[in-house]
């Protein structure tokens, strides 16, 4: 073509006035645009630690690690995001809205992967009996408090709920077997099977 087109034309006149169209960026920070999908980041405030952001995650990016060897028995929820795709399903998915959100991060180069996590701690309820966890403490008390009076059909919500207003202390464990007067105990729902089979059937007899 002889001439170049009047809309190209125009265009260069315009990046002559306006300077280069790209970013200055690694010299100046580049700013993401506000729905950018970065690097995630738990919030230890509004997470509770149910581990639905880890039952959702695509690329099984969220690891839990339940310890209940320790003195206060720990969950741990540690989000690698060298392996993340940041799809934001833990973000979309997460009960309170809150726990885990997709920051504008973006400059995530490292020299050591073991280091592209990012963590959160919560304390577990085990059953009494059997030490099998029941849940993080947090979210326990996250579903007390949505579920208001119903919360009281369920006893280990109950104790949870009322063991922080120090109206209800759980009594200490009476030992095996399990009976009637378990029931008010923190137990796992196996457990408490187990003491209203009893409560139902009476005594099992013992297997031959
Ligand atoms: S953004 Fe997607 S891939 Fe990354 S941790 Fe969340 S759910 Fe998993
Ligand atoms: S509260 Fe949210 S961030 Fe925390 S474990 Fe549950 S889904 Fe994940």
């Amino acid at each position: 073509m002889k001439y170049p087109k009047l809309r190209e034309l125009k265009e260069a006149i315009k990046a002559v006035i306006k300077g280069p169209y790209t970013t200055k960026f690694p010299y100046e920070p580049h700013v993401p645009p506000e729905k950018f999908r970065g690097k995630p980041e738990f919030y230890e405030k509004d997470c509770v630690g149910c581990c639905a952001c880890a039952e959702v995650c695509p690329a099984t990016a969220i690891e839990v690690i339940d310890d209940t060897r320790a003195k206060i028995p720990m969950r741990k929820l540690v989000l690698h995001f060298d392996i993340c795709i940041f799809c934001g399903q833990c973000q979309a998915n997460c009960i309170t809205e809150k726990g885990v959100k997709l920051t504008g991060e973006y400059d995530l180069a490292l020299f050591n992967r073991n280091e592209a996590i990012v963590k959160v701690e919560k304390e577990l309820l085990v059953c009494e009996e059997c030490g099998k966890v029941i849940g993080a403490k947090d979210h326990l008390y996250f579903l007390a408090s949505k579920l208001g009076p119903l919360a009281y059909g369920n006893m280990p919500l109950l104790l949870t709920a009322s063991g922080e207003l120090e109206l209800v202390k759980t009594p200490p464990t009476i030992g095996p077997p399990l009976r009637r007067a378990h029931i008010f105990r923190i137990l796992c729902p196996r457990c408490r099977r187990e003491v209203l089979l009893e409560d139902i059937w009476g005594k099992k007899k013992p297997e031959k």
